[in-house]
């Protein structure tokens, strides 16, 4: 049966072409939770949901559903060490106004706010890369710009690729410089960019550090197709807890406590 040898090596032709990209990726080390450390509370906000479906890839997936997808993956791995809690904005396919989502932050006094969002760029569809975002006229603007930092050398480090131009084609797009989502660019090496005037409201009245992380795009067909895995979800997870764990442990959250 050459046909059916045929289709069987075009598969494992593209199951290569998808993981070993992934294989390749530097491992991430198991976080270790420093003494005081205590239990956090964590709230997700998984972009868009319901009749806002957000970007999608060019198969038709959603980005609502990928959102949800890392934002529980993520839940499950915090939860399963014991030193989380973790609320989700929405655990089904339903929209809730950008307004109404940092609200539920502040409900759970949320240590930290986190919106987990993926990219698309139609016009260009290479363009691809992770992004951190925060936003000048949130509350706590400052540590949040800290935790965006912290969070974006996590990913970088997890061998996720930097995504430097994000702000072009906002900017292109949205011709009137009133109405556009303006973004700057706010670290030398790493995507850490500052919303400055439009729809602050993803974040605006949390009162804990809080950023949205675009984490890849759904327009670039290898992005779109690898971080459909699990393996890369996993990694993803991974690296967005060292992230975590790190800014609560740099920026004088966790009081250390001595060795006994
Ligand atoms: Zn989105």
């Amino acid at each position: 049966m050459p046909v059916v040898g045929g289709v069987f090596a075009a598969l494992i032709v593209v199951y290569l072409i998808v993981m070993i990209p992934i294989w390749r990726l530097p491992a991430v080390p198991e976080v270790v939770y420093p003494n005081g450390f205590g239990v956090k509370v964590l709230v997700i906000d998984p972009g868009h949901g319901g009749e806002n479906e957000g970007a999608r890839t060019w198969w038709g997936e959603r980005e609502k559903a990928r959102n949800l997808r890392y934002a529980r993956a993520l839940k499950r791995r915090l939860e399963a060490t014991g030193r989380w809690v973790v609320h989700l904005t929405r655990d089904e396919d339903r929209d809730l106004p950008n307004s109404a989502r940092p609200l539920i932050a502040n409900a759970f006094h949320a240590d930290l706010y986190l919106c987990l969002h993926a990219n698309a760029n139609a016009p260009d569809l290479t363009q691809r890369g992770f992004a951190v975002i925060w936003y000048l006229a949130q509350d706590n603007a400052e540590r949040s710009h800290r935790f965006a930092d912290v969070m974006a050398a996590s990913l970088a480090a997890a061998g996720l690729t930097p995504d430097r131009t994000m702000g072009r084609p906002f900017m292109v797009r949205h011709a009137d410089p009133d109405t556009a989502p303006a973004y700057a660019l706010t670290h030398d090496t790493l995507p850490v960019y500052v919303r400055e005037r439009t729809d602050h409201r993803m974040v605006y009245p949390a009162t804990m550090p809080a950023v949205l992380i675009e984490t890849h795009y759904l327009t670039d067909l290898g992005e779109a197709t690898r971080f459909t895995t699990k393996a890369m979800t996993d990694h993803v997870v991974r690296a967005l807890e060292a992230g975590l764990v790190g800014f609560l442990t740099t920026n004088n959250d966790v009081a250390e406590a001595p060795h006994s």
